[in-house]
């Protein structure tokens, strides 16, 4: 059995309908996980690739977490920042890593354009970092996962999400793989040590991966010491 398969969408923007491809969910199981939750499929069948669905007609690009209808002002635009220029193109089919960045991308300045949610966008440079990584290459990955983390804490600061765990730790673990190990112990701790999380998960991985940090430092920094003894009181969290 093929791990492709087709499904027609329509466009939220001018209504067409549209082929594009998804992973058959038999073919969906990683074979690895990064920290980041970047996952790793066998050839051809990683669903990531096939996130973003991208109009032939408009070229605006959604996702199925997208918003479903424009406003009258989203739309206008949307076609004054890229619609307007588009040459019909299709992504219907297989997609190589590279063609799927350039759905990401398509996808990011439509959300750009149209003012689409924070979480969403901060979603879609997250994965441009991923499909960067898998083609090893680091210096648009470091790229994209800085941009990644500057929309995470946006969302964090201005979504007033709670207990977020999953998302706490993301952006301690994208401060972790960008070397700046002081800002993930203190992403980590919050938390390890915030007595309203109660992601088990998400508390097990935040520890697992501070104690890596510890490791990985030579000599122990005043800072990772403080948030080592069990005190979240130094580095300001309640
Ligand atoms: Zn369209």
């Amino acid at each position: 059995m093929e791990p492709l398969y087709e499904i027609e969408v329509t466009c939220p923007c001018c209504e067409s309908p549209f082929p594009t491809s998804r992973v058959r969910s038999s073919f969906k199981r990683a074979i690895a996980v990064d920290t980041d939750f970047c996952g790793y499929y066998k050839d051809g069948a990683n669903a990531d690739f096939y996130v973003v669905r991208v109009c032939p007609e408009c070229g605006f690009a959604s996702t199925e977490n997208s918003t479903r209808h424009l406003r009258p002002d989203q739309k206008q635009a949307y076609y004054q920042a890229i619609g307007n220029e588009w040459k019909s193109r299709s992504y219907a089919g297989s997609r190589t890593r590279e063609q799927a960045i350039a759905c990401y991308k398509l996808a990011l300045m439509t959300a750009q354009a149209i003012g689409e949610k924070e979480r969403l966008v901060a979603g879609l440079l997250h994965h441009i970092a991923w499909l960067h990584r898998y083609g090893g290459e680091a210096e648009q990955e470091r790229r994209f996962m800085k941009f990644a983390l500057d929309a995470y804490q946006s969302v964090f600061e201005h979504e007033h999400v709670d207990n977020d765990a999953k998302l706490m730790y993301l952006i301690g673990e994208l401060y972790r793989r960008l070397d700046d190990r002081k800002e993930a112990v203190r992403w980590f701790s919050r938390v390890v040590h915030d007595n309203s999380i109660m992601d088990a998960g998400m508390i097990q991985a935040s520890r697992r991966q501070w104690q890596l940090i510890r490791e990985q430092s030579n000599e122990m920094p005043e800072w990772a010491m403080a948030a080592g003894d069990g005190s979240s009181s130094e580095l300001g969290f309640r």
